[in-house]
């Protein structure tokens, strides 16, 4: 695995010129994750998962290049924490589309999208960027991580995690609860507030389907708190649990729609 920004351009012909580079394009947000977490929780794990994705799509066979986090997205229902940033969802749309483009310029015309944000209007922002540069034939684009299609997400971030859940509401656990916490703690322990974890009660008893569907805002779900579950269910050993398994769905789910280059 390479990061495209820190190689130098002769490197890049060669890669390209294999015919197997793939390259995965992590994207996340500013969103306030609760007082113990930092605003680019969603980028920095996105970043910790295209890690651990790509020693698996190399063994199929691939040069995975990754390219520079998209450090912002759309995140209107945290807008209101201080330091919460929002795009437009066309902003965000025609950011991937360019970038989309410019790697097909090079020949690296096979782009993984891999979104540590959950927000509808962000997802569907990507997936349309998905739609119009395939339409265009510009490049094989996927989306993975958080998407719009409940399955495809189930399939990258929850299959064969349960097991490591020590919340007692593992179903009410969501932004800023164990498993962020989790994958913060072993991933960006240094952007952690750890000596305030103890202090945080269980937000177990909030509105799911607003928060689901983002009918009402993370403030007003949270009573303030800006997390959902229990943070002090989290561990590094969870988190490095949830990074490896995650990784290795991200590969399969990858591998299942383009199969290997060996
Ligand atoms: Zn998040």
């Amino acid at each position: 695995m390479l990061e495209l920004a820190k190689i130098p351009f002769p490197e890049v012909a060669r890669i390209a010129q294999s015919g197997k580079a793939v390259v995965i394009l992590p994207v996340g947000v500013v969103e306030e994750h609760g007082a113990h977490l930092p605003l680019g929780m969603d980028s920095f794990a996105a970043e910790a998962y295209a890690s651990s994705t790509a020693p698996h799509l190399e063994e199929a066979g691939y040069d995975v290049l990754v390219a520079p986090t998209i450090n912002y997205g759309v995140a209107r229902a945290a807008i209101d924490f201080p330091g919460t940033l929002s795009l437009e969802p066309e902003t965000l749309r025609a950011m991937v589309v360019e970038i989309g483009r410019s790697l097909a310029r090079h020949g690296l015309n096979r782009l993984v999208i891999l979104n540590g944000h959950r927000d509808l209007h962000h997802m569907k922002a990507l997936d349309e960027a998905k739609t119009l540069l395939g339409d265009a034939k510009i490049t094989q684009v996927l989306c993975v991580g958080f998407v719009s299609d409940p399955a495809t997400t189930a399939a990258c971030y929850r299959d064969g995690v349960r097991q490591f859940y020590q919340s007692p509401r593992p179903d009410r656990e969501g932004h800023g609860g164990e498993s962020e916490t989790s994958v913060a703690l072993h991933a960006f322990p240094e952007t952690v507030k750890q000596e305030i974890i103890p202090s945080l009660d269980p937000n177990f008893d909030y509105d799911v389907d607003a928060f689901r569907n983002e009918t009402k805002d993370y403030g007003s779900i949270s009573g303030g708190r800006g997390y959902f579950g229990w943070p002090q269910a989290a561990t590094a050993e969870t988190g490095k649990q949830l990074v490896f398994i995650r990784g290795q769905n991200i590969a399969r789910v990858i591998l299942t729609a383009w199969g290997s280059v060996k």
